[in-house]
């Protein structure tokens, strides 16, 4: 079956536009075995991020039709009929193509402390028991692969550099939950900020694109309530 797509174009020194192709779909054809197809066959210079081809790493995510998706787990049967639209994430600088720099995904995350930090006389191995309710609270939040999607979809995180972002406060919730951290003060400092909690306008965007399945705006709202608690003495 014949599908048209119009891929967004850029390289530096050059104008943005958009370039049809028409690929040959079958019916499991995938966005991202189209855009290897057009490299292949079409032009070479067109430039895409991937590797694992299996809906693992989240290095595939690109905007289709509009929202955030893995280009390998999107088939073109599944979007609607006509022409196909293939842009790069929002709010990321633009390298090439369909590239962009995901350094700001990172440094939203150091921003607002998202790494653990052991006590120094914490035990080397220290598990959370499964079945805890620590951890009954920490697993559906732990998945992320830092595809970056919630933050392309995200309005605030355009409009504000300072936003940690959904990834990034989603991450902050599963270290307050845990146990093992004693990085709590330092972060509190930053989510009780002018730039972090208080600007997530609950729109839930973050929470419809995420491909795992996560809800970072479920995780804001438990950081909020954790919030709350400290502002009143109660936690
Ligand atoms: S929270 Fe979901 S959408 Fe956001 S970076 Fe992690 S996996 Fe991707």
């Amino acid at each position: 079956m014949p599908t048209s797509l119009s891929v967004f174009r850029w390289s530096r020194g050059e104008r943005e536009r958009w370039q049809a192709f028409d690929v040959d779909a079958g019916p499991d054809t995938t966005v991202l075995d189209a855009l290897v197809e057009i490299q292949r066959r079409r032009d070479p210079s067109l430039a895409f991020r991937y590797a694992c081809r299996v809906g693992m790493c989240g290095s595939c995510a690109m905007v289709v039709n509009g929202r955030e998706r893995w280009a390998c787990r999107t088939r073109l049967v599944s979007l609607r009929a006509g022409a196909i639209r293939v842009r790069p994430l929002y709010h990321f600088p633009l390298l090439r193509d369909l590239v962009v720099d995901m350094a700001p995904f990172t440094a939203r995350m150091r921003a607002v402390g998202a790494a653990l930090v052991p006590a120094p006389d914490a035990e080397p191995y220290a598990r959370i028991p499964a079945g805890s309710t620590e951890r009954s609270e920490i697993d559906p939040a732990i998945e992320c692969i830092g595809c970056g999607m919630c933050l392309s979809a995200c309005t605030m995180v355009g409009h504000n550099a300072r936003f940690p972002g959904p990834a990034a406060l989603n991450r902050a919730f599963t270290l307050e939950r845990d146990s093992r951290d004693a990085a709590g003060e330092a972060r509190w400092r930053v989510l009780l900020g002018d730039d972090a909690l208080a600007r997530c306008h609950g729109q839930g965007a973050c929470t419809e694109v995420c491909p795992m399945g996560l809800a970072p705006t479920t995780s804001i709202v438990r950081l909020r309530q954790m919030a709350t608690r400290k502002l009143l003495g109660l936690g």
